[in-house]
């Protein structure tokens, strides 16, 4: 098989070899002559998957399990923007709006409460991420949203000052960059982006924060209590694709956090300077470069030329084997996911493109 240099924003990118523990794991899982899709979700062996899994994540963000909880819920990361109000908003809550994701995070929280956004960069479409915040003294918590898949900005440090719980959307840079996750009561991401297949969410809760809950939690399926109380099994569980999340947890375990982190911080390197370089034919959308994203690379050729925008994604495409880097409809332009998964070779050969698409296009 020829893999395609894929810059999918999500579902995206899995490393090779995660590709193929699954492939075996789904015809035959450990030699039990049945595939993991077929297993009981209580068999001792799974048991052992997602026990593991829900350790590894712990491992990796270097918390206890004394202090904190792990669950894989169904419903995507979408599901937890109305979870999260739903369970603890009480008085009020602050988000700060930093795009799309972030903005539909706050409006399903409008819907159980009072909600007031602290900070917005909604004035420049989203391209900056706010500086100046102050949360109120008063809110059960703070929603920010670390990396914006859409518009291609990213919190390069960890929120700061805030003495309310912080409740954060990781979806697209989970496991990307090293974080003082202890500052987070609250972490949740969709897998599709760097963890694994859609289908399932990781959340991890602090447990004084999970004491703050709501009273009355129902329907079930949206009560994080009962979840962390059946331990992520209240019902069957997206089994499979918890066992893929679980591999690229591995992944990640083995090639060492900071070095993932150092690899992303490369690959960005590349294209951004490559970028900055090549006098304006090229520009990035996020023109703060402490906000530029390591994962999502938004960018306009000759400040926003739709002609040629699709010229290059065809071009892309049809000579490399380069796909996806069509920008999202609410940006334009292109956009070049460069998640974990993402070897540096495929940004090299990028750019390589991109250098033979200027001169052919003065
Ligand atoms: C993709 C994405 C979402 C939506 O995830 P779903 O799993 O499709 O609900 C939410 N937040 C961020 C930051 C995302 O990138």
């Amino acid at each position: 098989m020829s893999r395609a240099f894929n810059f999918s924003a999500g579902p995206a990118v899995l490393p090779l070899e995660v590709l193929e523990a699954s492939k075996q794991a789904i015809y035959d899982y450990n030699g039990l002559g049945m595939s993991i899709m077929e297993m009981s979700h209580r068999s001792k062996e799974y048991d052992e998957i997602i026990k593991t899994a829900q350790a590894d994540v712990l491992k990796l963000m270097e918390l206890s399990p004394n202090e904190y909880d792990v669950l894989f819920l169904g419903g995507g990361a979408s599901l937890q923007f109305y979870m999260v109000p739903f369970n603890f908003l009480r008085k009020k809550a602050n988000y700060i709006t930093t795009g799309v994701w972030a903005s539909k995070a706050a409006k399903e929280a409008e819907k159980v409460g009072e909600t007031k956004i602290i900070a917005s960069s909604k004035d420049t479409n989203y391209n900056y991420i706010p500086k100046e915040y102050k949360a109120d003294d008063d809110a059960d918590y703070l929603h920010i949203t670390t990396n914006n898949t859409i518009y291609g900005t990213e919190w390069c440090k960890d929120v700061e000052g805030v003495k309310i719980p912080v409740v954060a959307d990781m979806s697209s840079d989970m496991f990307a960059v090293q974080r003082d996750f202890k500052r987070y009561d609250m972490i949740y991401a969709g897998a599709q982006k760097n963890i694994g297949p859609a289908g399932v969410t990781l959340v991890v809760i602090k447990k004084s924060f999970l004491e703050k809950r709501k009273d009355i939690v129902y329907p079930n399926m949206l009560n994080y209590k009962l979840h962390i109380d059946k331990e992520s099994m209240f019902n069957t569980p997206p089994c499979m694709n918890i066992y893929v999340v679980g591999q690229v947890l591995k992944w990640v375990m083995k090639t060492g956090l900071g070095n993932v982190e150092a690899n992303n911080r490369k690959k960005a390197a590349v294209l951004y300077d490559f970028m900055d370089n090549s006098n304006g034919f090229y520009t990035p959308t996020v023109k703060v470069k402490e906000d530029r994203s390591l994962m999502n690379v938004a960018f306009l050729i000759k400040g926003g030329n739709p002609d040629l925008e699709a010229k290059f994604v065809k071009e892309a495409r049809e000579k490399y084997n380069m796909a996806n880097l069509k920008g999202h409809r609410d940006v334009g332009g292109l956009r070049a996911s460069i998640y974990n998964a993402c070897p540096i070779e495929w940004v090299e050969a990028l750019t390589k493109f991109m250098g033979e698409f200027q001169v052919a296009n003065k």
